[in-house]
């Protein structure tokens, strides 16, 4: 199932969007806490506004150098360990929202990413049991100010700015997510081109990991690493996370 939020210019709704990814049909109320029930009013996707699927609610998790190649090209081995950060709930935006690349910055990049959705309250989750705690997968872009990542200590102003955070276009609850291809466009080119089986500890070792330091509730979200290719961003270019069996987001970047 593909669920979308989405607003027609009124209060923002979800739906459930075809597999041609054309058509969302409404849904009353939201699909993480209420069972689904179709309003039976049925959009075109290009008729309505996609908005970031999740909002999260409490927290944003991210894990750092979490593929080998992203964490050689950064000069250094992945941590032995899922290294986690947290991100800001009021860095998401969704698909086709503009990044908004902050004065403090001259060097932002991307980071396209496969981003996990929590779909209930749990703590110190066996490593079995994670898919069961899992919502769904969508796509993100890990924006960061590398500039101010290297200099702050802390990570959370480099990747925590306002509009920081891109998710979308949908959330996708059938998905294998140790066996897709993830991709990034810079204006069109492919820049990254990874697979999720890369990733040095999988998504049922960060869920797990992820929920022995803290609560996990419904819609928070973790970002699961980049794989290599990272690089910087001008302001008027447009970057394109695709992740395969998801589908793609795509915002502009433009300067404050
Ligand atoms: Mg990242």
């Amino acid at each position: 199932m593909r669920i979308a939020r989405f607003t027609t210019g009124e209060d923002p709704a979800y739906g459930l969007v075809d597999g041609a990814g054309e058509k969302v049909a409404e849904i009353t109320g939201d699909p993480l806490y209420q069972r689904i029930e179709l309003t039976g009013a049925v959009h075109q996707v290009d008729d309505v506004r996609l908005l970031a699927p999740v909002i999260p609610r409490s927290k944003v998790i991210g894990i750092g150098r979490n593929y080998v190649d992203h964490a050689q090209e950064m000069g250094g081995e992945p941590p032995a360990e899922p290294m986690m950060f947290l991100v800001p709930n009021t860095a998401v935006v969704g698909p086709g929202d503009p990044v908004v690349m902050p004065p403090q910055t001259s060097e932002v990049s991307y980071e396209g990413e496969l981003a996990v959705v929590i779909g209930r309250v749990c703590k110190d989750v066996d490593v079995h049991d994670a898919p069961g705690v899992v919502f769904g997968y969508t796509c993100a872009n890990d924006v960061t100010a590398r500039d101010l990542q290297r200099t702050d200590g802390q990570w959370a102003r480099a990747k925590g700015f306002d509009t920081f955070c891109p998710l979308g276009p949908w959330i996708e609850t059938d998905l294998d997510p140790g066996a897709q291809r993830i991709t990034t466009r810079l204006d069109g080119t492919v820049v990254q081109d990874g697979r999720t089986a890369q990733m040095v500890h999988g998504v049922a070792a960060l869920v797990s990991h992820a929920s022995r330091a803290f609560t996990l509730l419904p819609g928070d979200v973790i970002l699961t690493g980049t794989p290599a290719g990272v690089g910087p961003v001008r302001p008027g270019q447009r970057v394109e996370v695709e992740v395969d069996g998801i589908g793609a987001l795509s915002n502009p970047f433009v300067r404050h």
